[in-house]
Formats: structure tokens, C-alpha cells, sequence
């Protein structure tokens, strides 16, 4: 059995009163391979999400569908409307502007919002979007298996991606028990969305987060009836990246640069379309925390 090491959620509010709980990064851990960010929004009735034009810079941002529907716009000009099972792939490179809005005739909210850390080589590629609505599905037992991104055992997700990784759903709905091959060269973490979970001795309940560390070759877990669980691996990824606000850089200059073209208007960042042709409300960054750039 892998060593299981617990980390706690920290609560976060994403505006509007919709508050999330975030697995990464905390104190306790900034990565899991080159996933630097996980939000659990929801499970929830009658909430909604929305979220002002702002900037992303070398990440990727990737949004897991569970319930309800979100529509996604961005300074590329896509539109795009997210629903249950698909996947939202959005590269931001060099750098790009996007917006999020929960429809208002879906009462039911359930998302997992990642980002994936670009590597230095790739940090200031060309920013590019992707919808994904149809991904590798199979069930093992009673568990239904759907593959976000990256490889496992044969199967291909259809995610563009830069660093070796894995994210896998896993739902049961009459529960079950199950046993994952993965990879030694990987590290993984373990999320409860929804029910409860047993790793060995482990007793998992909704929100709680769990690294796994790396040099498993599998995974064996017991899924509560109506549950479901987020696992993410990858190649550990080095030295963490500098994130700070919705910008990931490979130093702090990189992210001051940044900061200082969205506060500029800098073609750089583009603009987000809104419901009248007018330009989205920007989000502006909260004060810089480090004295100097
Ligand atoms: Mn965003």
C-alpha cells in the first residue's frame, strides 16, 4: 500500500458567494506532478458561478464537468458551453483572458477546476482552447472509469498536454472495489468529490485529500455506494513554479511582467467579448505581496 499522507482542504471564496474548497496548492503540498491547482466546486443546488474576465499566463487551465453547465469565453473569441462528462482545455501560453458563467437553468453545480504548470520550454507558446466532449470511458466492476487526460493502461485522452500526467474520475454508484494499475515513475493524489472511499486502513470522506508519493505500481480502494473520486498523477515536475493570483511564471519577474501588462490594458491579454459586444468587467490583482519585483 502507498504511504498516505492527508492534506487538508482550505475553504477559498470565488466571488458572488460561491465558496469552493481548494486541495492545491497548500502548505502541505504545491504540486502533484505539473497539477498545480485543484478547486471542488460544489457539489451544490441552486448556486452559481461567475467569474469576470481576468488573465492566465503559462498554465493550463482544465475544467472536469459534473453537473450543471458553465460557459466559457475567452480574448480568442470562443464561446463555449461546458456540460456533465466534457472537458475544457484552455492554453494559456504567453497569455489569454477568459471569463466563467454557470447557466442559469442548471440547478446543479459540480466542477473540478485544475491547472497543469507549463514547462519553462513551453511557458510562452501561442494560447489556444479546447473542448473536449468525448473521452475514454470503462468500467472496472461496478466502477465507472472516465480518463481526463493523459494515458493509462492503453487508453488516450484527447487533452493536448506538456508534462507526463494522469487524471482519472472514478464513480460508483452501487459502490465498489477496485484495483488501478500505476505508474512507478509517477506521483499521485487522491480527491473525494462526492461519498466516501477506503485506501487499506484510510477511511476518505468528501474533500479530503490525499498524496500518494510516487513508485506504486497500483492502487487498491474501496468506493462507497454514490461516490466518486478525482486521481491525479504525473512526473514529479522539479522546482515548483511561481503562482501568484491566476498567473503561473518561472520567476517572480515573469510574474511582475505580467501583472503589469493586465494592469496596462497590454494587447497581451486581449479582451472577452460580453452580452452586448462590450468588453467583459475586468478583475483587477490583489496587492503584490513581495517588496520590489
Ligand atoms: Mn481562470
Amino acid at each position: 500500500m502507498p504511504i498516505v499522507e492527508r492534506i487538508p482542504p482550505r475553504t477559498a471564496d470565488l466571488g458572488g458567494g460561491l465558496s469552493i474548497r481548494r486541495a492545491l496548492p497548500t502548505r502541505q503540498r504545491r504540486m502533484v506532478g505539473a497539477w498545480c491547482f485543484l478547486d471542488h466546486v460544489g457539489p451544490l443546488t441552486g448556486g452559481s458561478m461567475h467569474v469576470d474576465a481576468h488573465p492566465h499566463t503559462a498554465l493550463q487551465t482544465f475544467t472536469w464537468m459534473i453537473e450543471g453547465e458553465i460557459l466559457h469565453r475567452d480574448s480568442l473569441g470562443h464561446e463555449q458551453i461546458i456540460r456533465p462528462g466534457q472537458v475544457n482545455l484552455m492554453t494559456a501560453g504567453h497569455g489569454i483572458v477568459h471569463s466563467e458563467d454557470s447557466l442559469p437553468h442548471a440547478e446543479r453545480l459540480h466542477a473540478a477546476q485544475l491547472w497543469i504548470a507549463l514547462p519553462y520550454a513551453e511557458a510562452q507558446r501561442a494560447p489556444d482552447f479546447a473542448h473536449h466532449p468525448d473521452l475514454p470511458r470503462w468500467n472496472t466492476g461496478t466502477c465507472q472509469c472516465t480518463l481526463l487526460a493523459g494515458s493509462h493502461d492503453g487508453r488516450t485522452a484527447p487533452a493536448s498536454l506538456y508534462t507526463p500526467l494522469v487524471g482519472i474520475d472514478l464513480h460508483s454508484v452501487q459502490g465498489a472495489s477496485l484495483e488501478l494499475p500505476l505508474r512507478r515513475q509517477f506521483e499521485y493524489g487522491l480527491l473525494v468529490l462526492q461519498g466516501a472511499a477506503d485506501l487499506g486502513d484510510e477511511h476518505l470522506t468528501s474533500d479530503e485529500f490525499v498524496y500518494l508519493g510516487d513508485g506504486n505500481e497500483h492502487l487498491s480502494l474501496s468506493l462507497a455506494p454514490d461516490s466518486r473520486l478525482l486521481l491525479l498523477g504525473g512526473a514529479p515536475y522539479g522546482e515548483a513554479p511561481v503562482m501568484w493570483w491566476n498567473f503561473v511564471g518561472h520567476s517572480r519577474a515573469d510574474v511582475a511582467a505580467a501583472l503589469r501588462d493586465w494592469e496596462s490594458g497590454s494587447p497581451r491579454f486581449g479582451r472577452v467579448a460580453g452580452d452586448a459586444d462590450s468588453p467583459r468587467r475586468r478583475l483587477s490583482a490583489p496587492p503584490w505581496p513581495w517588496s520590489g519585483a
